[in-house]
């Protein structure tokens, strides 16, 4: 077969490879794995950007697919930091410190934006396999956001938040000997929030909702990860932090909306959390902070409630019923 013919064949084989990839996170994988098995290259890696006026150069970047530590920092994050600046979007080949770089730099219709880089000389004949790896993956991050995220808010969803908290909890399993502190599970619901749609209608309601985020966004770090669980419920993963740390992020946060000015007043949220213990199974995480949420709930709402401070008590309460 002429070699042209050959390069067509493969490059209709690994769009197709790629387009079979049902999650950001696996298609993430096949394409640094992809890129990393070209001549030439020493080192693929991808980051998450965020917009963020607070910190330095008012962005801040999150290795995927995971760092829990707040001041992470990679050997690619001061030219990161420089080339986002610069970059509309796109592939873009650049030298820094002697060294040839390719930035694959997602920013339609994402958000975050996403950047994968490469680090090494890629010859001609793949960069042209690059750019075409490029649009495929452009385009694929756009279509999976739209399954994995919320339309609404722009919050991962459901679903995510099970691949997610699974990662978690590997990395803590991983990480146990090496002193991290914990990450905790938070299940946030709004109070009364039927009646500010009743009151105000649907559309008022949804705006609430976009207000409510926005507060997640501002108080949490971008190192936690944030969902809409579905509703006007919300589930925080809250990385890197002792349990004195975990509440104090937790009563700030619950602080910050009863005094923010919602644009239909007043509103209050119910808060249950529990530590993510890598031993439990993941799915009883939220099982176990949305029992604790519950009780916030019956004792009278806008309160915090932790898991591990009511366990026995509910067993106790269980204990009573008697089953038949
Ligand atoms: P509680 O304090 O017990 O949580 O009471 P609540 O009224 O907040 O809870 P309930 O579950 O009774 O009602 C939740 C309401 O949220 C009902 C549903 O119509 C509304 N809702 C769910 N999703 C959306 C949405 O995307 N937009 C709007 N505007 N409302 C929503
Ligand atoms: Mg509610
Ligand atoms: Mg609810």
């Amino acid at each position: 077969m002429p070699s042209h013919e050959m390069d067509v064949q493969k490059a209709f084989e690994i769009s197709a490879k790629f387009l079979a990839h049902k999650t950001y996170h696996s298609l993430t994988y096949a394409v640094i794995h992809f890129l990393t098995s070209l001549e030439g290259v020493e080192d693929v890696a991808s980051y998450e950007i965020f917009v963020d006026s607070a910190c330095d150069g008012g962005i801040s970047i999150r290795r995927f697919p995971l760092t829990l530590d707040e001041n992470f920092s990679d050997r690619n994050t001061e030219l990161l930091r420089q080339a986002i600046s610069k970059s509309k979007g796109g592939l873009t080949g650049m030298k820094y410190k002697g060294q040839e770089f390719l930035l694959m730099d997602v920013v339609k219709d994402v958000i975050p934006r996403r950047a994968v880089l490469i680090k090494g000389a890629v010859s001609d004949h793949d960069l042209v396999m690059v750019q075409g790896v490029y649009g495929i993956y452009a385009n694929q991050v756009a279509l999976l956001d739209s399954k994995e995220r919320d339309a609404l808010t722009g919050l991962p969803n459901r679903q995510t938040l099970e691949f997610c908290l699974n990662d978690v909890v590997v990395y803590h399993r991983g990480a146990k000997k090496k002193g991290v502190k914990p990450s905790w599970m938070i299940a946030l619901d709004l109070d009364h929030f039927k009646n500010i749609n009743d009151t105000y209608g649907h559309l008022f309601g949804d705006e609430v909702l976009i207000h409510f985020t926005d507060l997640m966004k501002k108080i949490f770090r971008h190192t936690d990860f944030l969902f809409r669980y579905g509703g006007e419920e919300f589930v925080v993963i809250l990385n890197n932090a002792t349990p004195d740390e975990a509440i104090a992020a937790i009563e700030r946060f619950h602080k910050e909306v009863e005094s923010y000015n919602f644009p239909s007043g007043q509103v209050t949220v119910s808060i249950g959390y529990t530590i993510i213990d890598p031993i439990t199974p993941p799915g009883l995480h939220f099982e176990h902070a949305d029992r604790a949420l519950y009780e916030a709930k019956r004792q009278g709402r806008n309160r915090i409630i932790n898991y591990e401070d009511i366990v026995s008590t509910i067993k106790n309460r269980d204990d009573d019923i008697e089953l038949f």
